[in-house]
């Protein structure tokens, strides 16, 4: 089963309005190998309607809410991501568990919400260095997918993407190594296929301090599909060197 590539360029709270069209200028004289991968950047939210408009690569959300609209202040729902023709979202980030509080209950809601309404989901899961240490790694992502996917009925698998994001690679500088990588993505993709998904269409992303550095040893592995980008994504430079490894 051939799964197309997926590249995320995860912004977090970085840029404002004149950087982030200065990385859409600097982007439309590189080459993105559109065709064969997906590659997507997820900037905060308030850009997400300029770079629609001028930046040749596709956008999407870094987090949404379940309920349409309301009275929720500070949110954006779903339905308000498509309705400006957004098409994807990252759900369940290691920051929006630990800084925000987002439990697996919560996460499960937004990821219904969001297929349902026809996006794509950009699934995180990760182990902390503790938990790793303790060799608890294995236990606690089978519980993060059991717990926001039991019972999903995924009627196209390119919808959901999982991405492994061991928390103590995050924005650390510390890498997994392709091997603990490619050990976890494995197990991850038995795991999906225990919960009745698709399991070998479903494409199944690492992030981790991914750079144009070592973005070529993970990707050699069978069971990594791409990678979900923080820092190193900043720059289109330095993204598309990863792009196109
Ligand atoms: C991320 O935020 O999803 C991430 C992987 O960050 P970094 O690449 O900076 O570690």
């Amino acid at each position: 089963m051939k799964r197309l590539n997926f590249f995320g360029g995860n912004w977090k709270m970085n840029h404002n309005l004149k950087t982030a069209l200065e990385f859409c200028t600097n982007s439309k004289t590189l080459n993105w190998s559109a065709k064969e991968k997906e590659v997507v950047i997820f900037p905060p939210a308030h850009l997400l309607l300029p770079l629609k408009k001028d930046c040749p690569l596709s956008v999407g959300a870094q987090n949404c809410y379940y309920e349409d609209k309301g009275a929720f202040t500070g949110e954006i729902s779903a339905q308000m991501l498509v309705d400006e023709k957004i098409e994807y979202t990252i759900i369940g980030h290691s920051e929006r568990r630990s800084i925000f509080k987002e439990d697996d209950a919560l996460l499960k809601q937004k990821i219904l919400k969001s297929l349902d309404k026809g996006l794509s989901v950009i699934f995180c899961v990760g182990e902390s260095l503790e938990q790793r240490e303790k060799n608890e790694h294995f236990s606690v992502i089978e519980s993060q997918l059991k717990a926001a996917l039991f019972g999903l009925q995924l009627s196209d698998a390119s919808k959901l993407v999982v991405a492994y994001e061991p928390v103590w690679a995050i924005g650390t500088g510390k890498t997994a190594s392709p091997q603990q990588a490619e050990e976890m993505h494995a197990f991850i993709r038995k795991a999906l296929a225990d919960l009745q998904l698709d399991a070998e269409s479903i494409r199944i992303i690492y992030g981790g301090s991914v750079k144009p550095s070592n973005v070529k040893e993970l990707m050699q592995n069978p069971n990594i599909d791409g990678a979900l980008v923080g820092g190193a994504s900043l720059k289109a430079v330095d993204f598309n060197q990863i792009v196109n490894y």
